[in-house]
């Protein structure tokens, strides 16, 4: 926060559009929006947040806290594709600007029609035809509504504690940050080149029960798992732990006593 107010300090007259996070992508951890949202009466910036992921913690009770302060965003990106469970490619934006917006991206023409006949979505995201993205996820909302979701947000995150857990007690795998919400970020004890975290994630998809993709956190190569499916339950997390047990057994256990 002070490293922020320090460079609106010595840029000003400039401007600014600051990028809050909520949910980062290694380990769903993020900003004080709240803080950064009151930075706004000092300093005229465009604050806009990616809540990819980390948007769905307003859903629950036991999470919406680290949302606190979104409210000051002048815009919101979401994602559709993980925690609202459709299919890709699908997101939603929110923006307290709408005029700014249609202004940015209209395509003058008047084939196009105008706003008379209701409300005309044609001039906000920056691509004119589009696939009907919004139904799944309109659907999916009536379908599950915020209890649903929250359930699922709940359910994913206490699933990705467990895991963590299991991680932190193995001896074999190290946590690298606590599980905040549905992001485990860990690596292997004892073989830290990314390499190594390559062999050893090549050798889990190997095995065939769990896909995880590699990271690079703190200048640590790592692993992340990131739970977001629905139907992901207590016996799946079992699976994967198996998995990683069996592959590190494998490959560097025998390397290790070498
Ligand atoms: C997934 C993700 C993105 C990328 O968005 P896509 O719409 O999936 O391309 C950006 N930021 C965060 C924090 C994400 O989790």
């Amino acid at each position: 926060m002070e490293a922020l107010e320090n460079y609106f300090q010595s840029h000003s007259g400039e401007t600014f559009i600051v990028v809050g996070n909520a949910g980062t992508v290694n380990t769903a951890d993020f900003d004080d929006l709240e803080k950064i949202g009151q930075l706004k009466e000092k300093y005229p910036f465009w604050l806009h947040v990616d809540a990819a992921f980390g948007g769905f913690a307003a859903c629950s009770p036991l999470y919406a806290y680290y949302v606190q302060g979104l409210n000051y965003a002048d815009s919101i990106t979401m994602d559709a594709h993980k925690w609202l469970n459709v299919p890709y490619d699908a997101a939603m934006q929110f923006t307290r600007h709408p005029q700014l917006q249609a202004e940015v991206f209209h395509n003058q023409s008047t084939y196009l029609g105008s706003a008379d006949a209701g409300f005309n979505f044609i001039p906000y995201p920056p691509e004119n035809s589009r696939r009907f993205r919004a139904l799944p996820a309109w659907v999916s909302l009536l379908a599950y509504g915020r209890e649903g979701y929250r359930d699922i947000v709940e359910r994913n995150s206490q699933l990705a504690q467990q895991f963590g857990q299991q991680i932190e007690q193995s001896g074999k795998f190290r946590l690298l940050a606590s599980v905040k919400m549905n992001v485990v970020c860990f690596t292997i004890n004892g073989s830290t080149t990314t390499g190594q975290v390559g062999e050893f994630l090549a050798a889990l998809r190997e095995d065939g029960r769990v896909f995880m993709t590699p990271t690079v956190y703190k200048g640590i190569p790592a692993i992340r798992a990131a739970i977001s499916n629905w139907q992901t339950e207590e016996r799946d997390v079992m699976i994967a732990l198996e998995a990683l047990n069996r592959v590190y057994d494998r490959m560097i256990q025998p390397a290790i006593t070498q």
